[in-house]
């Protein structure tokens, strides 16, 4: 089976000329008109050592007008998504709407299949898809426990929630199984911020949870996004783990096999 595999495509819908049977996609539809906020909130959770919304930094007004710009992007997106009318295997991003109202405009794109916290099977292998993340879910050093500490019990109670429904997935699944995570496993060479503009430069930001279940149970693959500046493969274990950045790659996938042109 060879899937056309995205990175975060953030408002852009490139030409594609491949022949492939499905699409799996990491999320992050929407252009990043709320970026530089972000960013900035990130640099002042840095240095006050506490959590700042981004929307501290504007008026009710020009929020609404950033998140409309947003949600047509978002929209523009999946329908460059559906149009290739194959299935397309998709978590979200952090810049998707929840669950509940994510499915519910998902309903207009037919071909979308949202994998998060799912289990897909197909007939020679099965998805398992777990979106949203986008640092680790358990404070990994001194300083993030500072900036993150309330928030830290909902952040713990969450991590455990997902961890219990992924590990039952894995352990229901009787196939070769692909991996699709929002944000890459952690402390390997693809969840690194390389980019010199960002707050979190030279830090490891990926997500613990996809790196213990890639050790617990070897999917044959696993593919992420998120992080940008990323092109790569790279071998965790036996999984493959992909992060094509802002740019798109082939896989391959035959039994317990896999192949990327990354
Ligand atoms: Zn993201």
């Amino acid at each position: 089976m060879i899937f056309k595999v995205f990175g975060d495509l953030h408002g852009n819908t490139p030409s594609i000329k491949d022949n492939f049977d499905a699409i799996i996609s990491p999320g992050d539809f929407s252009a990043t008109f709320s970026r530089e906020y972000k960013f900035k909130a990130m640099r002042d959770s840095k240095r006050l050592n506490k959590k700042v919304n981004w929307k501290s930094y504007l008026n009710k007004e020009e929020v609404k007008k950033i998140l409309e710009k947003e949600k047509f992007s978002m929209y523009k997106v999946l329908n460059y998504l559906n149009s290739f009318n194959k299935p397309v295997y998709f978590v979200p991003g952090n810049y998707e709407p929840r669950p509940n109202k994510l499915n519910k405009i998902i309903k207009d794109f037919p071909n979308l299949i949202n994998c998060h916290l799912k289990l897909i099977k197909l007939n020679e292998l099965n998805i398992i898809g777990y979106g949203y993340n986008t640092h680790p879910e358990i404070p990994q050093n001194k300083k993030d426990k500072m900036i993150y500490s309330n928030v830290l019990e909902q952040d713990k109670i969450e991590y455990k929630k997902n961890k219990k429904i992924l590990f039952s997935l894995f352990k229901k699944s009787n196939k070769p199984t692909t991996l699709i995570t929002h944000n890459p496993p952690f402390k390997t060479p693809l969840d690194i911020v390389l980019w010199q503009g960002s707050p979190r430069y030279n830090e490891h930001l990926g997500s613990v949870l996809t790196r213990e279940l890639i050790e617990t149970f070897n999917p044959i693959v696993c593919c992420s996004g998120h992080m940008h500046e990323h092109h790569s493969s790279y071998k965790l274990n036996n999984t493959l783990c992909i992060n094509p950045g802002e740019k798109d790659c082939l896989l391959k996938i035959n039994g317990n096999h896999a192949q990327a042109n990354i």
